[in-house]
């Protein structure tokens, strides 16, 4: 690694930013153990992720890494999540994303460690924000090959469910893709309520769903 170099102050701002929505996973059991990561863009090639091996709560912006777009460590002591290479894809494939999320939501979870997810959405949040759920099959966490996967099933969406893994979310802000993240749980917690009584989801009509994606387009410009 080369020499120690401290994050400059210019970037305190999205340091603060990076170790609250840690704090809020954390504090939200959507993440375990070390388990998940954060990221978020700060120039058109500089990064700000946080550190492997560390739980989401508790850091602070001594812990946090920036890297540039091909993973070399620029700033920070501590090692980048060794997921860095599926948040660049993203970035990559997407120039106007600003914040990625990886996590380990519970209820997400008890559906992507099936064969399927609950794929369409049933609220006005999920139509906006999540869109349609899809199921990534599962790849080694870290490898070559899950940071190709990504980078082709991000094109188009917004989230991404990983097979026996976990969720992703982006947006143009790490706020929303926050609020993805929690969208997302909350449409597979409600789904798994609703298969627990046996009740038949009630689905838009092409009409309902046509209104909805127009509001879509005017919340989010450029999806
Ligand atoms: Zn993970």
């Amino acid at each position: 690694m080369n020499e120690f170099r401290p994050i400059p102050k210019q970037y305190f701002d999205q340091a603060f930013a990076l170790t609250y929505y840690s704090e809020v996973l954390w504090q939200k059991s959507f993440v375990d153990g070390n388990g998940g990561n954060l990221s978020m863009r700060l120039d058109e090639d500089l990064f700000m992720i946080t550190p492997t091996l560390h739980s989401k709560s508790g850091l602070n912006e001594a812990d946090l890494v920036v890297i540039d777009g091909s993973g070399n460590q620029i700033y920070g002591s501590k090692r980048a999540s060794s997921e860095l290479h599926a948040h660049l894809a993203i970035y990559k494939q997407r120039p106007e994303i600003g914040g990625v999320v990886h996590s380990h939501p519970p209820y997400t979870c008890s559906y992507a460690f099936t064969d399927s997810v609950p794929t369409v959405p049933l609220s006005a949040e999920s139509a906006i924000w999540m869109g349609e759920l899809v199921l990534a099959p599962y790849n080694t966490p870290g490898s070559t090959e899950i940071s190709e996967q990504i980078a082709s099933m991000s094109r188009g969406r917004n989230v991404l469910v990983l097979q026996n893994h976990g969720l992703m979310t982006w947006g143009k802000t790490l706020e929303e893709a926050y609020w993805r993240t929690e969208v997302v749980e909350a449409h597979c917690k409600i789904y798994h309520m609703m298969e627990s009584r046996g009740a038949k989801p009630r689905h838009f009509t092409y009409k309902q769903m046509t209104q909805l994606n127009d509001l879509r387009s005017r919340f989010l410009k450029n999806d």
